[in-house]
């Protein structure tokens, strides 16, 4: 199936006199008429459910869909999107290691990765993701088990140079982890230039109209984890808490899926709710149709923007003049999201902007139907000090602006009679 068939038709298959659309499993146990048959599930040596901390029918049909759009071998959903990339690199990464992690990235993460999983241990050497092969290269230590970075950044909309950071992340022996929010399966394929592993908000655009929090983890069950089995010992050596499995050997490909499910799922417990996944999934119905106006709307939007002379300056990786261009053109020809950053000169001067917006809601929200801004540097980042700021390529009088579905004309009236 292509991926507009998969967003409507993905996921969930069902049988002769089923319900045609996913049902919602509103369960938290299932019941078995054998103590064996239970014993089995508990012990990986049958697969079936038990408990929905550990995986849900619906959940379940929601993240194979998400799977099936980005061609991936296996996946799971997790209650946000923090809890996804906390899941991502944790389940690889123990206290005493450490991972390579681009600056450029979205501001809740930052502080996830680069503070609170410091704490345990984990070190995130810090990379800007226009730093040169031999930069990257040199950034490596011998416990460094990940890289991570996001396709297109929020805010910053810094394109991840894919080739660059596979290859070398590839050459060290590790896999390559990467956050994509912002284009989502419909423009960028992140396992089609070698990523490993694609983590994803699915609040933003796959739930699309700001209803649920939730976050996904897809598997591409590409990276050889027995190949580095002395970097991996979590997924190659055995795990006493499951009578001794070794995930790589007894899962192959859905080793690392497997190992984040049955133990990370299992102790932290971010799980979906199976009510939540319903919504998920009605968004991910319409998410082709409306990537797609999302980007021709912010395309048109952001071109006005760089014509208009009280703007000072415009980030859009679709516009020609943009850094970013040609990377955009070669991993996501089709568009890249529908959130633009520009400035006005000032803080001030682009609150002022922001004040006045009447159809454009201030909101901390990004992705979603409605047209929406946010101020970065005051608002979701705004425990970063200056020097942070600017790492992740956010200056003081950033906006960032999501544009939605409605209708273009609309949305450039707004912005032309708030910039005056
Ligand atoms: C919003 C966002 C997250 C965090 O997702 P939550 O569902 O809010 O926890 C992670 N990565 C990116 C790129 C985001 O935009």
């Amino acid at each position: 199936m292509r991926k507009e068939t998969i967003c409507v038709q993905g996921g969930y298959e069902p049988g002769n006199g089923d319900p045609r659309i996913m049902p919602i499993i509103q369960s938290t146990t299932f019941k078995y008429s054998s103590s064996d048959e239970m014993g089995k599930l508990f012990d990986l040596e049958k697969e079936g459910y038990f408990y929905t901390r550990l995986q849900n029918p619906s959940n379940d049909y929601v993240a194979k869909k998400i799977c099936e759009l980005e061609g991936g071998v296996a996946a799971m959903l997790t209650s946000s999107g923090q809890a996804a990339n906390f899941y991502a690199v944790f389940n690889i990464c123990e206290a005493g290691d450490s991972f390579i992690m681009s600056s450029a990235i979205y501001g809740g993460t930052f502080n996830l990765l680069k503070n609170t999983m410091a704490k345990m241990g984990i070190e995130a050497i810090v990379i800007d993701p226009d730093c040169t092969e031999e930069e990257l290269d040199a950034a490596f230590k011998d416990n460094t088990k990940c890289v991570f970075g996001e396709s297109v950044a929020n805010p910053a909309l810094t394109v991840f140079d894919f080739d660059k950071f596979v290859k070398v992340a590839h050459a060290h022996g590790v896999p390559v982890i990467v956050d994509n929010t912002f284009p989502t399966p419909i423009n960028c394929r992140p396992f089609e230039f070698g990523v490993d592993i694609v983590t994803h908000a699915t609040t933003k655009y796959m739930d699309g109209h700001a209803a649920t929090v939730g976050g996904c983890i897809v598997d591409s069950g590409n990276f050889d984890w027995m190949a580095h089995k002395d970097k991996f010992p979590g997924l190659c050596t055995p795990d006493e808490t499951y009578h001794g499995i070794v995930y790589a050997e007894k899962f192959g490909k859905g080793a690392y899926i497997t190992k984040c499910t049955a133990q990370l799922m299992r102790d932290f417990g971010a799980i979906q709710s199976p009510q939540h996944a319903f919504y998920i999934n009605i968004g991910l119905e319409t998410l082709a149709l409306r990537m797609e106006r999302h980007c021709a709307n912010a395309q048109k939007i952001a071109e006005w923007l760089e014509k208009n002379p009280k703007v000072a300056w415009v980030n859009y990786p679709g516009l020609k003049s943009n850094k970013y261009y040609d990377l955009a053109q070669k991993y996501m020809p089709n568009g890249t999201s529908g959130v633009i950053t520009f400035g006005m000169g000032s803080r001030e001067a682009s609150a002022a902007v922001m004040d006045k917006l009447k159809l454009v809601a201030i909101v901390t929200h990004v992705a979603d139907a409605r047209t929406c801004v946010l101020h970065p540097a005051s608002h979701t980042h705004r425990q970063m000090n200056e020097e942070q700021l600017k790492e992740a390529g956010i200056s003081p009088d950033l906006v960032r602006l999501s544009v939605g579905i409605e209708n273009v004309d609309d949305i450039i009236e707004d912005l032309a009679q708030a910039i005056g």
